[in-house]
Protein backbone atom coordinates (compact mmCIF):
# COMPACT_ATOMS: atom_id res chain seq x y z
CA UNK A 1 0.00 0.00 0.00
CA UNK A 2 1.44 3.70 -0.75
CA UNK A 3 1.92 5.50 2.23
CA UNK A 4 -0.35 8.84 3.16
CA UNK A 5 1.78 9.86 5.79
CA UNK A 6 5.23 9.70 7.24
CA UNK A 7 5.63 10.68 10.75
CA UNK A 8 9.91 10.76 11.35
CA UNK A 9 11.29 11.48 14.77
CA UNK A 10 8.44 13.46 16.35
CA UNK A 11 8.51 15.15 19.45
CA UNK A 12 6.46 17.31 21.23
CA UNK A 13 7.35 18.62 24.37
CA UNK A 14 4.82 21.73 26.60
CA UNK A 15 6.90 23.91 28.66
CA UNK A 16 6.48 24.28 32.51
CA UNK A 17 6.82 27.97 33.37
CA UNK A 18 6.75 29.51 37.34
CA UNK A 19 6.73 32.57 39.00
CA UNK A 20 5.87 36.17 38.30
CA UNK A 21 8.79 35.97 35.44
CA UNK A 22 7.29 32.70 33.90
CA UNK A 23 10.55 31.26 33.88
CA UNK A 24 11.17 27.73 32.41
CA UNK A 25 11.22 25.40 34.88
CA UNK A 26 10.76 22.41 32.81
CA UNK A 27 8.52 20.50 29.97
CA UNK A 28 5.79 18.05 29.63
CA UNK A 29 7.58 15.36 27.42
CA UNK A 30 4.13 14.55 25.50
CA UNK A 31 5.71 12.66 22.43
CA UNK A 32 9.52 11.26 22.21
CA UNK A 33 10.58 10.97 19.29
CA UNK A 34 8.40 8.61 17.33
CA UNK A 35 8.35 7.58 13.60
CA UNK A 36 5.11 5.62 12.16
CA UNK A 37 4.09 5.73 8.81
CA UNK A 38 -0.12 5.66 7.94
CA UNK A 39 -0.84 4.24 4.70
CA UNK A 40 -3.49 5.44 2.14
CA UNK A 41 -7.19 3.57 2.92
CA UNK A 42 -6.20 1.69 6.25
CA UNK A 43 -7.45 2.33 9.64
CA UNK A 44 -4.47 2.90 12.43
CA UNK A 45 -5.71 2.60 15.73
CA UNK A 46 -3.58 4.23 18.30
CA UNK A 47 -4.19 2.95 21.91
CA UNK A 48 -2.59 3.67 25.37
CA UNK A 49 -3.79 4.94 28.60
CA UNK A 50 -4.85 8.98 29.16
CA UNK A 51 -2.17 11.41 29.29
CA UNK A 52 0.35 8.76 26.82
CA UNK A 53 0.24 11.39 23.74
CA UNK A 54 -2.41 10.43 22.16
CA UNK A 55 -4.33 12.83 21.37
CA UNK A 56 -0.88 14.91 20.77
CA UNK A 57 0.32 12.76 18.09
CA UNK A 58 -3.21 13.16 16.20
CA UNK A 59 -3.26 16.96 17.09
CA UNK A 60 0.57 17.30 15.93
CA UNK A 61 -0.16 15.18 12.35
CA UNK A 62 -3.64 17.75 11.83
CA UNK A 63 -1.23 20.92 12.14
CA UNK A 64 -3.20 21.79 15.34
CA UNK A 65 -0.01 21.64 17.66
CA UNK A 66 3.46 22.21 16.37
CA UNK A 67 6.11 19.68 17.01
CA UNK A 68 9.05 20.62 19.04
CA UNK A 69 11.23 18.66 15.91
CA UNK A 70 10.71 15.70 13.58
CA UNK A 71 9.07 15.85 10.27
CA UNK A 72 5.53 14.84 9.16
CA UNK A 73 4.96 14.20 5.65
CA UNK A 74 1.39 14.37 3.93
CA UNK A 75 1.25 12.50 0.73
CA UNK A 76 4.66 14.15 0.44
CA UNK A 77 4.18 17.41 1.35
CA UNK A 78 6.25 18.52 4.68
CA UNK A 79 3.45 19.71 6.57
CA UNK A 80 5.18 22.14 8.88
CA UNK A 81 7.03 23.54 6.33
CA UNK A 82 4.51 24.06 3.25
CA UNK A 83 3.52 27.57 1.85
CA UNK A 84 -0.13 29.18 3.23
CA UNK A 85 -1.62 27.62 -0.12
CA UNK A 86 -0.31 23.98 0.44
CA UNK A 87 -1.62 24.34 3.93
CA UNK A 88 -4.92 25.95 2.91
CA UNK A 89 -5.02 22.81 0.47
CA UNK A 90 -3.81 20.37 3.64
CA UNK A 91 -6.70 21.43 5.85
CA UNK A 92 -9.41 20.24 3.22
CA UNK A 93 -7.65 16.46 3.50
CA UNK A 94 -7.02 16.22 6.68
CA UNK A 95 -10.00 16.34 9.18
CA UNK A 96 -10.92 15.65 12.53
CA UNK A 97 -13.91 14.17 14.54
CA UNK A 98 -13.65 14.85 18.31
CA UNK A 99 -14.39 12.94 21.45
CA UNK A 100 -17.25 15.38 22.22
CA UNK A 101 -19.48 16.31 20.24
CA UNK A 102 -21.64 18.75 22.22
CA UNK A 103 -18.75 20.69 22.90
CA UNK A 104 -17.01 20.82 19.26
CA UNK A 105 -20.66 21.95 17.76
CA UNK A 106 -21.21 26.01 17.83
CA UNK A 107 -24.22 26.03 20.22
CA UNK A 108 -25.07 29.32 19.05
CA UNK A 109 -25.28 28.05 15.34
CA UNK A 110 -27.99 25.75 13.59
CA UNK A 111 -26.18 22.79 12.13
CA UNK A 112 -27.06 24.03 8.33
CA UNK A 113 -24.50 26.91 9.19
CA UNK A 114 -22.19 24.75 11.13
CA UNK A 115 -21.89 22.70 8.21
CA UNK A 116 -22.01 25.18 5.10
CA UNK A 117 -19.26 27.48 6.83
CA UNK A 118 -15.84 25.25 5.85
CA UNK A 119 -17.50 24.99 2.72
CA UNK A 120 -17.81 28.40 1.98
CA UNK A 121 -14.79 29.26 3.49
CA UNK A 122 -12.75 26.64 1.07
CA UNK A 123 -14.75 25.76 -2.22
CA UNK A 124 -16.20 28.01 -4.70
CA UNK A 125 -19.54 26.86 -5.19
CA UNK A 126 -23.25 28.33 -5.53
CA UNK A 127 -25.61 28.43 -2.52
CA UNK A 128 -27.36 26.06 -4.35
CA UNK A 129 -24.49 23.94 -5.10
CA UNK A 130 -24.05 23.60 -1.08
CA UNK A 131 -27.49 22.88 -0.48
CA UNK A 132 -27.35 20.11 -2.52
CA UNK A 133 -23.70 18.72 -1.24
CA UNK A 134 -25.02 19.45 2.37
CA UNK A 135 -28.15 17.34 1.58
CA UNK A 136 -26.21 14.34 0.23
CA UNK A 137 -24.27 14.31 3.33
CA UNK A 138 -26.47 14.46 5.67
CA UNK A 139 -27.80 11.06 4.00
CA UNK A 140 -24.23 9.63 4.02
CA UNK A 141 -24.28 10.67 7.80
CA UNK A 142 -27.89 9.08 8.38
CA UNK A 143 -29.37 12.23 9.32
CA UNK A 144 -32.96 13.69 7.73
CA UNK A 145 -32.86 17.27 6.18
CA UNK A 146 -34.70 18.48 8.76
CA UNK A 147 -31.84 19.01 11.35
CA UNK A 148 -30.34 22.07 9.21
CA UNK A 149 -32.47 24.45 10.91
CA UNK A 150 -31.80 22.72 14.62
CA UNK A 151 -29.09 23.63 16.92
CA UNK A 152 -27.07 21.20 18.92
CA UNK A 153 -29.32 20.82 22.01
CA UNK A 154 -31.58 19.49 20.33
CA UNK A 155 -29.72 16.56 19.81
CA UNK A 156 -28.78 13.42 21.24
CA UNK A 157 -25.79 12.08 21.82
CA UNK A 158 -25.47 9.34 19.21
CA UNK A 159 -27.39 12.16 16.65
CA UNK A 160 -24.38 15.10 17.54
CA UNK A 161 -21.59 12.81 16.97
CA UNK A 162 -23.17 12.14 13.22
CA UNK A 163 -23.30 15.79 13.16
CA UNK A 164 -19.83 16.21 14.32
CA UNK A 165 -18.68 13.26 11.38
CA UNK A 166 -20.94 15.14 8.80
CA UNK A 167 -18.65 18.08 9.73
CA UNK A 168 -15.43 16.17 9.28
CA UNK A 169 -16.48 15.03 5.69
CA UNK A 170 -18.03 18.09 4.62
CA UNK A 171 -14.83 19.49 2.62
CA UNK A 172 -14.09 16.05 1.37
CA UNK A 173 -10.84 14.77 3.10
CA UNK A 174 -8.94 12.28 2.45
CA UNK A 175 -7.44 11.52 6.35
CA UNK A 176 -9.79 11.39 9.41
CA UNK A 177 -8.35 11.82 12.87
CA UNK A 178 -10.89 10.21 14.85
CA UNK A 179 -9.87 11.16 18.74
CA UNK A 180 -11.81 8.33 20.90
CA UNK A 181 -14.72 8.84 18.55
CA UNK A 182 -17.46 7.01 20.74
CA UNK A 183 -16.16 7.55 24.50
CA UNK A 184 -18.33 10.34 25.08
CA UNK A 185 -21.85 7.90 24.16
CA UNK A 186 -23.87 5.42 25.17
CA UNK A 187 -23.05 1.96 24.67
CA UNK A 188 -26.15 0.89 22.35
CA UNK A 189 -25.26 4.48 19.97
CA UNK A 190 -21.62 3.63 20.16
CA UNK A 191 -21.94 0.40 17.53
CA UNK A 192 -23.89 2.46 15.64
CA UNK A 193 -21.30 5.20 14.75
CA UNK A 194 -18.56 2.55 14.65
CA UNK A 195 -20.44 1.05 11.78
CA UNK A 196 -21.21 3.93 10.06
CA UNK A 197 -17.41 4.99 10.08
CA UNK A 198 -16.51 1.59 8.66
CA UNK A 199 -19.09 2.42 5.86
CA UNK A 200 -17.85 5.68 5.44
CA UNK A 201 -14.38 4.87 4.47
CA UNK A 202 -15.42 2.09 2.23
CA UNK A 203 -17.46 4.54 0.20
CA UNK A 204 -15.38 7.25 0.42
CA UNK A 205 -11.94 5.25 0.24
CA UNK A 206 -11.02 7.42 3.39
CA UNK A 207 -8.10 6.85 5.96
CA UNK A 208 -8.12 6.69 9.81
CA UNK A 209 -6.06 7.72 12.73
CA UNK A 210 -8.84 6.56 15.00
CA UNK A 211 -7.54 6.88 18.84
CA UNK A 212 -9.29 5.13 21.58
CA UNK A 213 -8.66 3.89 25.32
CA UNK A 214 -10.63 1.12 24.27
CA UNK A 215 -9.15 -2.05 23.00
CA UNK A 216 -12.63 -3.97 22.23
CA UNK A 217 -13.68 -1.30 19.48
CA UNK A 218 -9.99 -0.55 18.24
CA UNK A 219 -9.61 -4.39 17.61
CA UNK A 220 -12.92 -3.96 16.06
CA UNK A 221 -12.28 -1.30 13.28
CA UNK A 222 -8.11 -1.20 12.88
CA UNK A 223 -5.87 -2.70 10.42
CA UNK A 224 -3.22 -1.91 12.15
CA UNK A 225 -2.59 -1.01 16.18
CA UNK A 226 0.02 1.04 17.65
CA UNK A 227 0.46 0.79 21.38
CA UNK A 228 1.53 4.12 22.82
CA UNK A 229 3.30 4.25 26.94
CA UNK A 230 4.27 7.71 28.05
CA UNK A 231 4.68 9.12 24.75
CA UNK A 232 6.24 6.36 22.54
CA UNK A 233 4.88 3.46 20.71
CA UNK A 234 6.18 0.61 22.22
CA UNK A 235 4.44 -2.46 19.62
CA UNK A 236 2.94 -1.81 16.50
CA UNK A 237 1.46 -4.84 14.40
CA UNK A 238 -1.47 -5.85 11.91
CA UNK A 239 -4.67 -5.74 14.90
CA UNK A 240 -5.36 -10.01 14.49
CA UNK A 241 -1.04 -10.06 14.77
CA UNK A 242 -1.02 -8.12 17.94
CA UNK A 243 -4.43 -9.60 19.71
CA UNK A 244 -3.58 -12.61 19.22
CA UNK A 245 0.48 -12.59 20.33
CA UNK A 246 1.26 -9.24 21.89
CA UNK A 247 4.98 -9.15 22.77
CA UNK A 248 5.27 -5.89 25.06
CA UNK A 249 5.02 -6.67 28.31
CA UNK A 250 2.77 -3.48 28.87
CA UNK A 251 0.58 -4.89 25.48
CA UNK A 252 0.43 -8.12 27.46
CA UNK A 253 -1.08 -6.37 30.20
CA UNK A 254 -3.63 -3.78 28.19
CA UNK A 255 -4.87 -6.88 26.64
CA UNK A 256 -5.23 -8.76 30.00
CA UNK A 257 -7.84 -6.30 30.97
CA UNK A 258 -10.52 -6.67 28.28
CA UNK A 259 -13.66 -8.29 30.04
CA UNK A 260 -14.35 -12.01 28.24
CA UNK A 261 -17.95 -12.35 28.44
CA UNK A 262 -18.08 -15.84 29.48
CA UNK A 263 -17.82 -16.80 33.12
CA UNK A 264 -16.40 -20.14 32.80
CA UNK A 265 -13.09 -18.89 30.89
CA UNK A 266 -10.13 -18.98 33.20
CA UNK A 267 -7.86 -19.29 30.69
CA UNK A 268 -7.30 -15.10 30.02
CA UNK A 269 -5.58 -13.81 33.52
CA UNK A 270 -5.54 -10.56 33.98
CA UNK A 271 -2.09 -8.87 34.61
CA UNK A 272 -2.02 -6.11 36.95
CA UNK A 273 0.89 -3.29 36.48
CA UNK A 274 2.65 -2.30 40.10
CA UNK A 275 2.31 1.59 40.34
CA UNK A 276 0.88 4.36 38.56
CA UNK A 277 2.53 5.69 34.97
CA UNK A 278 5.17 8.05 35.57
CA UNK A 279 4.91 11.84 35.16
CA UNK A 280 5.73 12.78 31.42
CA UNK A 281 7.46 15.61 33.33
CA UNK A 282 9.86 13.79 34.73
CA UNK A 283 9.70 9.98 33.13
CA UNK A 284 12.19 7.63 33.73
CA UNK A 285 15.32 6.79 32.00
CA UNK A 286 16.30 3.87 30.16
CA UNK A 287 12.71 2.04 28.97
CA UNK A 288 10.02 3.97 30.22
CA UNK A 289 8.14 0.92 30.71
CA UNK A 290 10.37 0.09 33.73
CA UNK A 291 9.29 1.27 36.78
CA UNK A 292 6.32 -0.89 36.06
CA UNK A 293 7.86 -4.11 34.38
CA UNK A 294 8.32 -7.31 36.12
CA UNK A 295 10.48 -8.30 33.81
CA UNK A 296 12.79 -5.60 34.12
CA UNK A 297 16.72 -6.04 34.01
CA UNK A 298 20.23 -3.39 34.50
CA UNK A 299 19.85 -2.39 31.25
CA UNK A 300 16.21 -1.41 30.68
CA UNK A 301 17.17 0.63 33.61
CA UNK A 302 19.79 2.39 31.58
CA UNK A 303 19.25 2.32 27.84
CA UNK A 304 16.33 2.91 25.76
CA UNK A 305 15.56 -0.29 23.71
CA UNK A 306 15.66 -0.50 20.20
CA UNK A 307 12.61 -1.33 18.10
CA UNK A 308 12.87 -5.15 17.88
CA UNK A 309 11.18 -6.30 14.13
CA UNK A 310 9.33 -9.71 15.78
CA UNK A 311 7.58 -10.50 11.99
CA UNK A 312 7.29 -8.52 8.50
CA UNK A 313 4.19 -6.94 10.65
CA UNK A 314 5.01 -6.72 13.72
CA UNK A 315 7.31 -4.64 15.85
CA UNK A 316 7.98 -3.79 19.50
CA UNK A 317 10.52 -1.83 21.67
CA UNK A 318 11.72 -4.58 24.53
CA UNK A 319 15.00 -6.13 25.83
CA UNK A 320 12.94 -9.78 25.68
CA UNK A 321 12.89 -9.26 22.29
CA UNK A 322 16.37 -9.34 20.83
CA UNK A 323 17.38 -12.65 20.36
CA UNK A 324 13.87 -13.95 19.35
FE1 LIG B 1 10.34 -4.54 30.58
FE2 LIG B 1 12.88 -4.16 29.96
FE3 LIG B 1 11.15 -4.84 28.07
FE4 LIG B 1 11.12 -2.42 29.15
S1 LIG B 1 12.76 -3.29 27.91
S2 LIG B 1 9.38 -3.71 28.74
S3 LIG B 1 11.61 -2.88 31.27
S4 LIG B 1 11.76 -6.08 29.83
Amino acid sequence: MDKLIKVQNLIKEFPIHKGFFNKKVGAVHAINNISIDIYKGETLGLVGESGCGKSTTGRCILGLEKPTSGTILFDGIDTNNCDADQKKELKKRMQIIFQNPYSSLNPRMTIGDTLKEPVAIHKHMSKSEIDTNIKKLLDVAGLPSTVLNKYPHEFSGGQRQRVGIARALVLTPEFIVADEPVSALDVSIQAQIINLLQDLKEELSLTYLFISHDLSVVKYISDRVAVMYLGEIVELAASEELFNSPKHPYTQALLSAIPVPDPNNNESKRILLAGDIPSPANPPQGCKFHTRCKYVMDICKKEIPPTYRVQDNHQAACYLLKDA
